[in-house]
């Protein structure tokens, strides 16, 4: 099925179109709070002897996942107790979609409902998500495979921190693997940084085609704003949108 324009941004749930407003602007001569400088303590002796076997159990286990297949990797996320997110989950949240995608988006980390349902982007955010891939003839389980930087909600909704992100990492790492998708879509700055381990901000990665480097191959990798975001900031729907199109347009040209 083919929409019009108007027709997808209906699905978008962008009718009526919106009107983009000014961005506040800063304050002539308001100054930067200088950055202070804190002075790092030695590692106790304990810890710097520790470091190395820490190290090595954690390339270990990387190179473990990096040779799971689809049922290994659902059971060992299942079970992972690697970062501190285990200890308040309900359920882990792998993952949900087609194992042979094209298309690949990843988000930051489980929310509430997506804790107790064992399900990525489900609630408000995760209908937002689906209007989205409705408006460039896409659906959860045909095409697309949906997924988070973290599989355990951290509390409170709060973003994942590094050490968590890199926890998660091999699990992540062999999804792509293993998916192998013509293209990865991240929703919003958590997700970039634990992909493409970039902190610079949204904006300045938006509407640009990024790598992602998985062995031999590389996958060309967009951004744009994550569902949540774009539930509380109406009119960066327009720029999503915008996004979207590229992707679609990346993917078509892609087929050859
Ligand atoms: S967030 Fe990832 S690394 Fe941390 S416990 Fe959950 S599955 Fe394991």
């Amino acid at each position: 099925m083919s929409l019009n324009r108007d027709q997808m941004l209906d699905e978008m749930g962008l009718s009526p179109q919106w009107v983009m407003r000014e961005q506040p602007s800063v304050a002539r001569g308001a100054k930067k709070a200088p950055a202070s400088v804190v002075a790092a303590e030695p590692l106790p002796v304990e810890v710097l002897k520790e470091a190395p076997r820490m190290v090595s159990s954690v390339i270990l286990r990387a190179e473990q996942i990096a040779d799971y297949g689809w049922d290994q990797l659902r059971q060992s996320i299942t079970e992972c107790r690697a970062c501190g997110l285990c200890a308040e989950r309900k359920q882990v949240v792998s993952g949900v979609g087609d194992e042979n995608a094209r298309w690949m988006f990843i988000g930051e980390g489980p929310g509430a409902e997506e804790d107790a349902r064992g399900e990525p982007f489900v609630g408000p955010a995760g209908k937002l998500l689906d209007s989205m891939l409705a408006a460039i003839d896409l659906n959860r389980s045909e095409d697309v495979y949906i997924t988070n930087a973290v599989k355990c909600r951290p509390p409170g909704n709060r973003t994942p921190e590094a050490t968590e992100m890199s926890a998660c990492a091999p699990y992540l790492k062999r999804q792509i693997a293993l998916i192998q998708p013509k293209l990865i879509v991240l929703l919003g700055r958590a997700a970039v940084h634990a992909v493409l381990g970039e902190e610079g901000s949204l904006a300045s990665m938006r509407g640009k085609t990024l790598a992602y480097r998985a062995g031999e191959r590389t996958i060309p990798v967009l951004v744009t704003y994550h569902p949540a975001y774009l539930l509380r900031t109406l009119p960066d729907k327009a720029k999503a949108w915008e996004d979207l199109c590229r992707a679609r347009a990346l993917i078509n040209s892609s087929q050859g």
